[in-house]
């Protein structure tokens, strides 16, 4: 039988038609030396001879046999669970100022603060993509992500409408010096737009900035209580 993606595992088949991908999710790309150990004690005990950083700071497992997923996901210290495999709703978020010389605030805390409240952005059929950096050096690249922070002295700035692929959108400032719930609390807001928008017909699968050029900034501003 042909074989395919198993979404609901998170399993992605490769090229050989034959093994799949699967990743452990790490927010914010970091990981302590226990997690990296089972991760690499998975991929020796499941013959996985390579292993992939993905753009959004998983770690997959690249060449594992379909009867070995569970297992895997098991040895590694995560679930096979849907919607983690194609990196359509994911934060991406550079070190901050918990490693980096020049991060001005804790883009960590915050992508754990955002998973923990948000993930898995339930209801939402276009991609999210939030990119999280310490400073203007804007290393996980938040103008081209759906909703982008930027940590500064004073707090964050939050963008939104940013995106790569064929039409390429560099995302608005909306809000600048939010302190980490006030950023909570607009995405909240932000967040419930984009699910209510996600659910017609007219504008589902679309990306954040096509709607804000769609609906016009003021729009999204009133929303969030800025205007
Ligand atoms: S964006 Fe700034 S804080 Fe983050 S890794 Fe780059 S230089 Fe460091």
């Amino acid at each position: 039988m042909e074989k395919s993606d198993i979404l609901a595992k998170g399993a992605i088949l490769q090229r050989d038609q034959e093994t799949y991908a699967i990743a452990a999710r790490l927010v914010g790309g970091v990981m302590d030396v226990a997690t990296g150990r089972g991760i690499a004690d998975a991929a020796e005990k499941f013959g996985v001879e390579m292993l992939k950083i993905t753009g959004d700071g998983r770690l997959a497992l690249i060449g594992v046999k379909e009867e070995d997923i569970d297992a895997a996901y098991g040895e590694m210290g995560f679930k096979a669970k849907a919607g983690i495999a194609l990196c359509q709703q994911y934060i991406k978020a550079c070190p901050g100022n918990a490693f980096c010389q020049r991060g001005q605030q804790d883009t960590l805390d915050l992508a754990r603060k955002i998973d923990e409240r948000f993930y898995p952005y339930p209801k939402i059929s276009a991609k999210v993509k939030i990119g999280i950096a310490g400073c203007f050096n804007s290393c996980a690249e938040p103008a081209i992500k759906d909703i982008g922070l930027i940590g500064l002295p004073k707090g964050w700035t939050l963008m939104v409408g940013g995106a790569g692929g064929k039409d390429p959108m560099i995302a608005e400032i909306i809000a600048r010096n939010l302190s980490d719930d006030e950023v909570l609390e607009m995405m909240e807001k932000l967040l419930k737009y984009y699910r209510g928008l996600s659910s017609r017909p007219q504008t589902r699968n679309l990306r954040l900035g096509v709607i804000l050029k769609k609906e016009g900034k003021e729009r999204l501003l009133r929303i969030c209580g800025l205007d």
